[in-house]
């Protein structure tokens, strides 16, 4: 089955909606997302986005505050441009119906971790919910969008399905993607001039994630094995406290809390923050999450505990109504009274897939913007709230270069071979995919996560080789299902996660490693950058 429009739009998070909302003004949008419309990292964000609003704040202390958390990888001119360019972006939110909480009629500014004045703009504690209702409104009533839920992209079509040998060298085009129609269990040719790449992040990579089910890195794994650049895939962001074994995505205990009092234990009752850093467990975000990993891997435990018994319980309650609240009622945990189990959990993928300032990645007709991209902005560590703004910001400019350079042209794909499944027979082993997923994010967790050495990323290459290959092997003999799909994406990722961590000889931002303990090591300032045609 085969479907034109100008522009496929993959993903319906922020960066997805809001340019499939602009390219709708240049021609037909088809928009597909794997399960239901509002689900994504998107849906989830909680402080907000950060813009220079303030008369007390200027476009330089915002860059100076990124490029201090980038240690040194941030690129200066992805900055700069995404700063600058962010109120006009925050306007056109604000324009579509995005409902920012404020405060004496101006907007409300929080502030987080690493910024040096308050600038994030918020809708209480629910801002991503908040931008993916009025950015669903706007897009329902559009006449030139499609949106089509529980479609999962397979595989960009390009050079590689038209069955001849693509080299290094071979310029590479994007005409599409394969597309499963989960409902309908029937694979779709989705045929257009342009394709973005809004498919969010990676966290499922990792056993314990506050991502939702959909962040399995596909955008990442797909754009890869068409032959696009992937770059500062080990720069990988840990909240340091979410709730044990709350599920997926795993509920945020937010760093407030600590910020508050709460002070942090072993299972033994020992107070091990203060022999990691002066501040104790008031110690910022990296270092919790890192001393939380040496504790759990000296000792074996599954978690450790956050304290706040030693605070007032009604205090508690009125200051931290939410965690409060869905601790006693879904997990029956009253956190006045009892301890709370904590774990790190991935968060954030700074890496991602290489684009330039205009959103275009190496291959012609391939744009990729948000979590998926990597412009450059994050270095080896986010600074909070850059992320909802990186999207927006790339979208546009995504969605400018598309303007400037229209090509709406059918014509000009050539013959697409049908979806080839011959050969291959319907699977019933659902626990072969639930095993190995679980193998691969237990494999991640355990040698790939917060602190790292070479003998633990070295035995994860040897364990993920096999499994990637049974799956490889798998998937050519077997009909796709959704499980398999991301089955195979997170083969990948965690791959190139490996391979960049593996490369990266010295300790910088997110990258921690025993064997290369000294930071910020001069001779190490570049990118990690790979790519299929050299492995
Ligand atoms: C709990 C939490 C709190 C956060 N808080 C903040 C915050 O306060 N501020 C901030 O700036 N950032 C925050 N972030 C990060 C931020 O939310 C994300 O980086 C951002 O929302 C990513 O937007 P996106 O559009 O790139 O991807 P997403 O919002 O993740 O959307 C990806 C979309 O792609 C779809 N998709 C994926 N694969 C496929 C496929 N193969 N086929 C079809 N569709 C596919 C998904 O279903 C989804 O619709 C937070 C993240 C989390 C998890």
């Amino acid at each position: 089955m085969e479907i034109i429009s100008d522009y496929l739009v993959i993903g319906s998070g922020i960066a997805g909606l809001s340019l499939a909302l602009k390219t709708a003004a240049l021609g037909t949008v088809i928009l597909i997302t794997k399960k239901e419309k509002a689900e994504s990292n998107t849906n989830y964000a909680q402080g907000g986005i950060a813009t220079v609003v303030s008369s007390l704040d200027t476009f330089e202390l915002h860059i100076t505050d990124t490029l201090k958390t980038g240690m040194g990888l941030s690129h200066k001119e992805s900055v700069e441009v995404m700063i600058k360019e962010a109120p006009d972006r925050l306007n056109e939110l604000i324009h579509v119906g995005v409902a920012f909480t404020e405060k004496d009629g101006l907007l409300d500014l929080g502030r987080e971790g690493g910024h040096s004045r308050n600038r994030i703009v918020h809708a209480h504690d629910h801002t991503g919910a908040e931008i993916e209702r009025a950015l669903l409104y706007a897009i329902s009533i559009h006449p030139n969008i499609t949106l089509l839920e529980d479609h999962i992209a397979i595989d960009l079509i390009t050079e590689h399905h038209l069955g001849f040998q693509v080299k290094n060298d071979t310029p590479i085009h994007c005409w599409g993607a394969y597309v499963l129609d989960v409902k309908n269990n029937v694979v779709k040719k989705f045929l257009a001039s342009r394709t973005i790449l809004a498919s969010g992040g990676v966290g499922h990579v990792y056993l314990h994630t506050t991502n939702p089910l959909i962040a399995t890195g596909d955008g990442v794994a797909m754009a890869y094995r068409a032959g696009a650049l992937i770059g500062n895939m080990e720069f990988i962001q840990f909240h340091p406290t979410s709730l044990f074994n709350s599920g997926s995505p795993s509920f945020l205990i937010s760093e407030a809390i600590r910020g508050f009092g709460g002070k942090l234990f072993t299972k033994r009752n020992e107070e091990f923050m203060n022999r990691y850093d002066a501040r104790g467990s008031l110690a910022s975000r990296d270092i919790v999450a890192q001393a939380i990993d040496i504790e759990l891997k000296k000792s074996g435990d599954e978690y450790v505990l956050l304290d706040l018994r030693h605070l007032d319980s009604e205090s508690i309650k009125q200051k931290f109504p939410l965690i409060y609240k869905t601790c006693l009622e879904k997990f029956k945990l009253d956190i006045t009274s009892e301890s709370i189990p904590v774990v790190p959990a991935a968060h954030y993928s700074c890496g991602g897939v290489i684009t330039d300032l205009n959103g275009r990645t190496g291959i012609e007709n391939l744009y990729a913007c948000g979590e998926v991209a990597m412009t450059g902005v994050h270095g080896a560590n986010r600074l909070a709230s850059n992320s909802l703004l990186e999207a927006i910001v790339f979208a546009h400019r995504a969605f400018e270069d598309m303007r400037l350079n229209k090509k709406n042209n059918p014509d000009m794909i050539p013959k697409i071979p049908e979806w080839d499944d011959s050969g291959t027979f319907d699977s019933e082993e659902w626990v072969l995919i639930e095993h190995d997923r679980k193998e691969i994010q237990q494999i991640m967790w355990d040698y790939v996560g917060i602190v790292r050495s070479n003998l633990r990323l070295e035995r994860a290459e040897r364990r993920l080789n096999l499994i990637k290959n049974e799956i490889e092997n798998y998937y050519k003999r077997t009909k796709v299902t959704e499980g398999l799909i991301e089955l195979r994406n997170l083969a990948t990722v965690s791959d190139l996660i490996i391979k960049s961590a593996i490369s990266r000889k010295e300790s910088r931002g997110l990258h921690y490693t025993t064997d290369y303990p000294q930071k910020d090591d001069k001779n190490c300032l570049q990118d990690t950058i790979i790519s299929r045609f050299e492995s």
